[in-house]
């Protein structure tokens, strides 16, 4: 009601202000444009709606008809690539999304990793829940630590009272809640009296990555959930487009990470190299192996045995990983880090001989920069964005866009200011 009040007045008080200042009937070139100085109303303040979808790869809306994406690409700004992090997994990129941070800065250097005392975060567990492992500023902080509300219908991290801060609205995580009530929900959220309505609301979707995973990233089973975050994002763009917020909504709709087939033709086998037991995984076998090993004066030898043996694995100490990656610069990164090419796995011959039907299906984590099946989606829609293509947009980018858009203060972040915002209008085409 509010909302609407306020809007009213505002309607009234922009039409008298151009029937007083044009003696024009409006249908010619000369009208005065409207005076931007007007304080602002309280509906001009800016919402962020981020719509994460896991594992959907930049390609994917190519695959099969997607009516919904096509409205919401072609009414907005799609990027043809959106680059993820290395490792190019699901906790990793959803941090850098949010905080601008690549891993070795936010902490979450994988889904499962050691820390020096041995205790283990892994995202099966309550380990997300705990404060202790994120070094990053999330933007829900951010933004609640600057009185901007915030919500999350799923986001990893987003559990955890990071600096102590939650956002106003979180949920733990549950990937049995209906993607439906998700999207309900976000919009319901919009209808929230000012005071407690959020800016920022995240959604989160985990069907296409699962399919994928299971079934390989050019399959029926992926079409059908590709069809499936159409529909859902149909949804929620009407609810959107109908709300009477809409002009001052900015949709964003991003993933994690895409996704490469496997084969159990394309595998490297650690045994054929090193004995297994002179080393730890730390549950990281592939397509990024993360190795520790046992007897520390041993770690040259083993990174020899392992170094440039096979054409399909990559082999770095910690502090020799391409800088490109970013995965050099925290004490839980391992000694020696593999990094399969894109589509080929890593295990052990016996692993591979007991399980017939693993290293099929799809997978991801892979270097970012082998190839574009890691690369994920980017498309924006809003009264703030250009409309266009652009060839890419990078991950930790995205921080310093929705802190620009809610007009909140940045954290230091990893970000290129310039390539972040330059999909916004100039200020003087809004
Ligand atoms: P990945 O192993 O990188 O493919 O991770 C994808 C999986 O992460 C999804 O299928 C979810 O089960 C899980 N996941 C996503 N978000 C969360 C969360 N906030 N908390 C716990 N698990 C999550
Ligand atoms: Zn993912
Ligand atoms: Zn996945």
């Amino acid at each position: 009601m509010k909302i609407k009040t306020t809007l009213l007045f505002s309607f009234i008080a922009i039409t008298i202000s151009v029937f007083a200042c044009n003696k024009d009937d409006g249908n010619t070139n000369s009208v005065t444009p409207p005076d931007t100085t007007n304080p602002p109303s309280t509906s001009s303040k800016q919402h962020v709606i981020l719509v994460s979808v896991d594992g959907f790869r930049h390609d994917y809306t190519e695959m099969i008809n997607t009516p919904n994406f096509d409205r919401i690409v072609n009414e907005g700004l799609k990027a043809e690539n959106l680059v993820p992090v290395f490792p190019s997994k699901t906790f990793p990129n959803h941090l850098s999304l949010v905080t601008g941070l690549h891993p070795e800065n936010h902490g979450i250097i994988m889904n499962t990793f050691y820390n020096e005392e041995g205790d283990k975060y892994s995202i099966s567990s309550d380990a997300v829940k705990d404060a202790k492992w994120y070094q990053g500023e999330p933007i829900w902080v951010t933004a609640e630590k600057q009185n901007v509300k915030t919500a999350t219908y799923f986001w990893p991290g987003s559990e955890a009272p990071i600096q102590g801060v939650r956002p106003s609205i979180w949920k733990p995580y549950n990937g049995n809640i209906a993607n439906t009530t998700r999207v309900d929900t976000a919009l319901n959220w919009l209808d929230l009296p000012e005071a407690e309505r959020p800016q920022f609301i995240s959604l989160y979707f985990s069907i296409v990555d699962s399919a994928g995973h299971r079934y390989g990233p050019v399959s029926d089973e992926v079409k059908n959930t590709i069809g499936h975050i159409d529909f859902l994002l149909g949804r929620l763009y009407d609810g959107i487009k109908n709300h009477d917020l809409a002009e001052n909504i900015q949709l964003i709709i991003v993933s994690d990470h895409g996704m490469a087939q496997l084969s159990r033709d394309k595998m490297v086998f650690y045994d054929d190299y090193i004995d297994e037991n002179e080393v730890s995984f730390n549950g990281n076998y592939s397509p990024v192996g993360t190795i520790t090993v046992n007897d520390s004066s041993k770690k040259m030898e083993i990174y020899n045995q392992l170094k440039d043996v096979n054409p399909h694995m990559k082999v770095y100490l910690k502090e020799e990983v391409p800088a490109e990656l970013h995965y050099s610069n925290h004490p839980f990164i391992a000694d020696i880090i593999t990094v399969a090419e894109s589509g080929w796995s890593m295990t052990t011959r016996d692993f591979f001989e007991d399980r017939p039907y693993s290293f099929t299906g799809g997978t991801h984590g892979y270097d970012p920069f082998d190839g574009e099946d890691m690369h994920g989606i980017f498309i924006v829609n809003g009264s703030k964005f250009k409309k266009e293509i652009i060839p890419s947009y990078n991950t930790v980018d995205l921080y310093e866009l929705m802190c620009s858009i809610l007009e909140i203060e940045p954290a230091n972040n990893d970000g290129n200011q310039e390539k972040a915002l330059q999909i916004l209008k100039q200020t003087t085409e809004n």
